[in-house]
């Protein structure tokens, strides 16, 4: 695992638990010299991340649309750059270049990347970890909803499990490292079966 993909907010969050540990996961790239793939942005959560990598000479890639670019978002000190034409452009190369993705506190931006990578998974676009940073709390209402999406049958137990989840950065990417994926050949098949 050597590049992962941080989504997180563009904001920076009630809390200063939110900035102090997005302070920290800079510092545990540094220390695991893991090259730090993200949204490219000089806003919120995100750019503590950048700035702390970055300030140590760690390697950041920022991945943004031109759009977002254009409204002067962007981090201007990255190792480099990549722009896209559309978000969904962004996503697809973020997935592409990372081994592995983790989300911290944030908002839509967030929840629709991991969305997207969870699905990727789900579809065996891909079969990259994923995990969340749960600081103080942030995910317990979304994994408690997830748990319910499984309850009623909308989204297999597998899927669900194969989120990876630690309020700790070390034993997150402990986990991510040791992330074996599951296999999910029946699912599509079971999925056509209830619909005949
Ligand atoms: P949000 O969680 O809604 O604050 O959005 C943050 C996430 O969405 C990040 O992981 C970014 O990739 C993307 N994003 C949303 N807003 C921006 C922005 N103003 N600049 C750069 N990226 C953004």
């Amino acid at each position: 695992m050597k590049r992962i993909c941080v989504f997180c907010g563009s904001s920076m969050g009630s809390k200063e638990i939110y900035k102090i540990k997005a302070k920290e996961l800079g510092e545990s790239f540094l220390k695991n010299e893991l090259i730090l793939i993200y949204g490219g942005a000089n806003v919120g959560l995100m750019k503590i991340l950048a700035d702390t990598v970055l300030q140590e000479r760690g390697e950041v890639i920022g991945v943004m649309p031109r759009s977002l670019v254009e409204k002067e978002v962007a981090h201007l000190g990255l190792s480099k750059m990549h722009i896209t034409e559309s978000m969904q452009e962004r996503k697809v190369l973020m997935a592409e270049m990372s081994d592995a993705f983790i989300a911290m506190p944030g908002g839509f931006g967030t929840l629709d990347e991991l969305a997207e990578m969870l699905t990727y998974n789900q579809l065996r676009i891909h079969d990259k970890p994923i995990g969340l940073l749960n600081i103080d709390g942030y995910f317990d209402h979304l994994l408690k909803f997830l748990d319910h999406a499984v309850e009623e049958q909308y989204v297999r137990k597998e899927h669900r499990k194969n989120i990876i989840v630690d309020d700790n950065i070390d034993a997150l990417l402990e986990k991510l490292n040791n992330y074996k994926p599951v296999l999910m050949d029946k699912w599509i098949h079971e999925i056509k079966e209830e619909s005949n």
